[in-house]
């Protein structure tokens, strides 16, 4: 990112300014993993130009409230947040009524026909992750990619190397039935969500008189991934009823669990095939990235070894005012 910088050069900025930031504004445009509002909100949440206060990247669960009459309501999560909480099969409580996901869908407009029509496609354009849990080595692409080991380490299948299809999701919803009544009020079913970031060549430096190097990038590519404990989430885009009634919503992507089921909804496919995807919340922030300089003899620092006692990679993110950095720990594997 251009600012918080100290130092900048004058020229840079300009010729910066001048012949670069008019591509990245349109690249930033036509990205379909940004949904924020707006051009200052998609520039924001692209990591292109800050805007007063943070995008926002509010995702909504559609649901029913049984108190209002057949009025859909919605439950709000940051992206972050909503990958996990709002996730096919977990379980949100609200006014003590159990709400399970089931899918997702584009934001719900009123429509004077149909009364709601979702405005877009359920999901972001597909694309692929290429992830090692063992060296934390991790490439997304619009394409299939062709390795079959990690191209960093060498890890096999069974040694942690994954490569898996993934989109973000616009909004989520139930099936829109009334909800079950809440046995107690943390109930709650959440599928977990851990953070990466996308490799890139770097500079590490040695921090003086320890075993340890850093790097710090200001605009590193993060992504939060629910892959659903690594068996990812399977279900396709079809029409499905929304609600009571035999009317069917186009475009609602439903997990097979919930497609023509007791608790679920009457599905009818559109494409050829059932997919198996992860849910990705994707963002633009720091990145500092943490390894030991040297590994001494002896020390395991494989995350994925059998007997291995060192858990996979730490990372944690900050949150700041102006920006998020996600902390990050690389293993150093022996060569
Ligand atoms: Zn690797």
């Amino acid at each position: 990112m251009l600012f918080g910088v100290e130092g900048i050069d004058r020229n840079e900025l300009e010729s910066y300014a001048r012949q670069e930031l008019f591509n990245e504004i349109n690249e930033c445009v036509n990205n379909l993993e940004l949904t924020g509002d707006g051009l200052a909100e998609r520039l924001a949440e692209g990591g292109i130009l800050p805007m007063y206060g943070m995008p926002s990247r509010v995702r909504d669960l559609y649901h029913q409230d049984p108190s209002r009459k057949q009025k859909v309501s919605t439950i709000d999560r940051d992206l972050d947040l909503a990958i996990a909480e709002f996730a096919p099969g977990s379980e949100k409580t609200k006014d003590k009524r159990i709400y399970t996901s089931i899918g997702f869908t584009a934001p719900l407009l009123p429509d004077k026909k149909n009364g709601l029509v979702p405005a877009d496609e359920p999901l972001s354009g597909r694309k692929w992750m290429l992830r090692c849990l063992r060296c934390q080595h991790t490439e997304t692409s619009a394409h299939q990619f062709e390795h079959t080991v990690c191209p960093k380490c060498d890890a096999t299948d069974e040694q942690g190397f994954r490569v898996f299809q993934w989109a973000v999701p616009l909004a989520f919803r139930t099936s829109l039935n009334r909800g079950d009544d809440a046995k107690n009020e943390y109930d709650v079913l959440i599928t977990g969500a851990g953070s990466v970031a996308e490799s890139k060549p770097q500079d590490f430096h040695l921090v003086n008189n320890t075993n340890t190097q850093i790097a710090f990038s200001e605009s590193g590519r993060v992504f939060r991934v629910n892959d659903n404990r690594g068996q990812l989430f399977k279900g396709a885009t079809g029409n499905a009823t929304f609600g009571q009634g035999e009317k069917l919503l186009p475009n609602q992507w439903i997990d097979e669990r919930f497609q023509n089921k007791n608790d679920g909804v009457k599905f009818q496919k559109q494409g050829e095939s059932e997919e198996m995807i992860a849910i990705v919340a994707p963002k633009t922030t720091g990145v500092l990235r943490i390894k030991p300089a040297t590994v001494p003899d002896g020390l395991c620092l494989d995350p994925v070894a059998p007997g291995s006692a060192v858990k996979a990679a730490l990372s944690f993110i900050l949150y700041g005012t102006k920006t998020t950095v996600l902390v990050y720990w690389l293993m150093q594997l022996p060569q």
